[in-house]
C-alpha cells in the first residue's frame, strides 16, 4: 500500500477528458525528484460539461495548480482571473496556478516548442524562413514565441485560409515588426528552413497537401505530435532529406515551464526526455 500524502505536500493535477493517456504525472514526478520538491501530481478526469466545477473542487481541497489539456484549454482561459501576456495572445491556457482567490492562467506550449527547437535541437530560428502548418489552438499558442525568435519570415498555411489570415493579423497586432503571412497549402513556394506541423492531420496518419520542393536537406521538419513511429508528415519530410523531430521534447519543455511557474525552479529536461523516448520505443515493441 502506498503511504499517504503528507499534509505539507502541495497537490497538482492535469485535467482533461480523456486523461488516462497523459504522460504529465510521470514527467512531473521526475522533475520533483530531481529538484527535491515536495509535491504530488495526479491525473484528473473532468466531465465534459464540468470543467470549472472540477477546478473549483480541487482548489477547495487545497490544490496549488493544474495543467489543462484537450478539450479544456479555452475554458481554462475563460476561468482564469489573471492571464499572462503569453496566455492572452494565445487565447488558450494550459497551466493554472492557484493563490487564494486568484487563478493565474499561462500558456507554456509555445515556449515549449521554441525551447525544444532552439536549445534541444540546437536549431536557431533567427533570420530563418519558417512555415507553420495549421491554425488551431497549438499554432496559436506557438505563434508569438516563434516570432519572438525573429525569423526572417513566418508563413502560416492552413486548409481554411481565413483562419491563417486571422492568426497572421493577430500576430502583427502584438508584434508589428514581425514578417508574417498567411497562405493556402497550394500557394506555398520556395523552400523553408523550418516546417512545423501543427495540424491534427497526424492523428489520422494523414499528410497535409505539401509540395516536396518546400523541403531541403537543411530543413528541420517538426511535428508537434509524437509517437513510437514517425508521423506521415515526418516520413514525407525524411523522404525529401529533411532533418526530423517530433513533439515529445515540446511536451517535456512545456511541462518544465509549468513546473517553474509553480515551484520557482526550472528542472533539467534532457534526462527526462531520454527516459520518455526510451519508454515510448519500448512500448512500440512490447
Ligand atoms: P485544433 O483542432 O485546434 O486544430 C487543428 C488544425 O489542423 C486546424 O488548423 C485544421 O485545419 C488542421 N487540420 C485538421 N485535419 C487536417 C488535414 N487532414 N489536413 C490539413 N489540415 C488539417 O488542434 P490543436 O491545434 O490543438 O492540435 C494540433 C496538433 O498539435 C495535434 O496533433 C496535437 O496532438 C499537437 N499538440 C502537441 C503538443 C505537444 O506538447 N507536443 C501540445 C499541443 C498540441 P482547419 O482550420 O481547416 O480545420
Amino acid at each position: 500500500m502506498s503511504s499517504p500524502t503528507p499534509a505539507s505536500t502541495d497537490a497538482y493535477v492535469v485535467i482533461g477528458n480523456p486523461i488516462a493517456h497523459s504522460k504529465s504525472p510521470a514527467i512531473h514526478a521526475h522533475f520533483a525528484a530531481q529538484t527535491a520538491q515536495q509535491m504530488d501530481y495526479q491525473r484528473l478526469l473532468a466531465p465534459l460539461d464540468q470543467f470549472a466545477a472540477t477546478v473549483h473542487t480541487f482548489i477547495a481541497a487545497g490544490g496549488k495548480g493544474a495543467n489543462v489539456t484537450v478539450p479544456f484549454k479555452l475554458e481554462a482561459f475563460a476561468l482564469a482571473t489573471e492571464l499572462t501576456p503569453r496566455a492572452q495572445a494565445a487565447g488558450a491556457v494550459n497551466t493554472l496556478k492557484f493563490d487564494g482567490e486568484k487563478i493565474l492562467g499561462e500558456n507554456t506550449d509555445g515556449i515549449g516548442i521554441v525551447m525544444d527547437i532552439v536549445r534541444n535541437a540546437g536549431f536557431a530560428l533567427r533570420s530563418k524562413r519558417v512555415l507553420l502548418l495549421g491554425a488551431g489552438g497549438a499554432s496559436r499558442g506557438a505563434l508569438l514565441p516563434l516570432l519572438e525568435q525573429q525569423p526572417a519570415e513566418l508563413v502560416i498555411a492552413n486548409r481554411t485560409v481565413a483562419k491563417a489570415q486571422e492568426l497572421a493579423a493577430m500576430a502583427t497586432q502584438y508584434l508589428p515588426e514581425a514578417v508574417v503571412h498567411a497562405s493556402s497549402f497550394h500557394d506555398l513556394d520556395g523552400h523553408f528552413d523550418v516546417i512545423i506541423n501543427a495540424t491534427s492531420a497526424s492523428l489520422n496518419d494523414e499528410l497535409p497537401p505539401l509540395s516536396a520542393t518546400l523541403f531541403s536537406s537543411a530543413t528541420l521538419a517538426y511535428d508537434m505530435m509524437y509517437g513510437a513511429q514517425p508521423t506521415a508528415f515526418l516520413r514525407f519530410a525524411a523522404e525529401h532529406a529533411a532533418q526530423c523531430r517530433d513533439g515529445l521534447g515540446m511536451l517535456v519543455e512545456q511541462a518544465a515551464e509549468a513546473f517553474s511557474l509553480w515551484r520557482g525552479v526550472r528542472p533539467e529536461t534532457a534526462q527526462v526526455l531520454m527516459t520518455l523516448r526510451a519508454e515510448l520505443q519500448a512500448s512500440a515493441v512490447a
